[in-house]
């Protein structure tokens, strides 16, 4: 595994991969790796010549200074998962060559940037869309993989992508969960031993939505039960609950079974902020 911490050396690394027509898969994460990145990885792998995964914590996506400042780092023993998973460049950029100046460009996503995490973290996906942005020109991949643990991001990116005519294409990989129901996050590494026992709240408050809607009740009487459940946990503070469309995550207020609907959902567990999402019908 090659481990290129400049843009020259990854470019140096792929060249021969490009030269060849070789298929690349392309991998970006924060680092903090857990099974959920893993599973990108090992779809990257199951498809490509050669596989690419960034590690970057991206400060211009963070609308917190202390999210920043306090999110998870483990390079090491990613480092050790990605070279048993058998990835083939590990892409390791500095601040410094990434972002040499503030970035003036930034990028509005209309709807999505009123809506949801765009609502509650301001400047958000402009940053995301800009690292995104820059990634892609740098690896410029085949195939790019995304969970769908971060939904409202994969709508995004596909904007992106489609609106700035990128050649890639955006691959998104289910989400991979505890066995408690949890999603994996970088941030779980943060909850302490009782935190971590209330963070299951999101998932079950999720399914509990999900069972009655498909049960015929109405969503704004599910709604308000959830918002009960959460209420009687003391280490979580609801950011939002609602049911969207999958794919232009529009909130609605009522579930209809023949449209792709998803909930989503975004609490706070102690100081921790965690998201999560499920659709309701495929
Ligand atoms: P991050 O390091 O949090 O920026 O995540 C990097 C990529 O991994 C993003 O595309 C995430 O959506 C994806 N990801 C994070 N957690 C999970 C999970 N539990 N299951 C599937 N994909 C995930």
């Amino acid at each position: 595994m090659k481990v290129a911490p400049t843009i020259e050396e990854l470019r140096t690394n792929l060249k021969s991969h490009h030269a060849d027509n070789q298929l690349i898969g392309f991998v970006p994460t924060m680092g903090a790796l857990h099974e959920g990145h893993l599973a990108l990885v090992d779809k990257a792998k199951e498809s490509s010549d050669t596989t690419v995964v960034s590690i970057f914590i991206n400060p211009l996506q963070f609308n917190n200074a202390q999210d920043f400042s306090t999110y998870p780092q483990t390079l090491e023993s990613d480092l050790e998962l990605l070279e048993k998973r058998g990835v083939d460049v590990v892409f390791l950029p500095s601040k410094e060559e990434l972002y040499p100046m503030q970035p003036s460009l930034s990028i509005n996503f209309g709807p999505l940037e009123r809506t949801l995490e765009g609502e509650f973290r301001p400047g958000h996906f402009s940053g995301v869309g800009i690292i995104v942005s820059k990634l892609l020109n740098i690896v410029k991949p085949h195939v790019a993989y995304f969970g769908q643990k971060d939904l409202q991001q994969v709508a995004v990116i596909q904007t992106l992508v489609r609106d700035l005519s990128i050649d890639v294409k955006i691959q998104v990989v289910p989400t991979v969960r505890e066995s408690d129901g949890l999603a994996m996050s970088s941030r779980n590494l943060r909850l302490t031993t009782q935190e971590r026992k209330a963070a299951r709240l999101l998932y079950q408050v999720l399914n509990f939505c999900k069972i009655e809607l498909l049960a015929g009740r109405d969503w704004l009487t599910t709604r308000q039960e959830a918002l009960q459940m959460i209420r009687h946990e003391s280490l979580a503070s609801m950011e939002y609950l609602e049911l969207v469309s999958t794919y232009s995550l529009q909130k609605q207020e009522k579930f209809e079974p023949e449209q792709a609907l998803s909930l989503v959902i975004a609490c706070f567990i102690g100081e921790v902020r965690l998201i999560d999402n499920l659709p309701v019908n495929l």
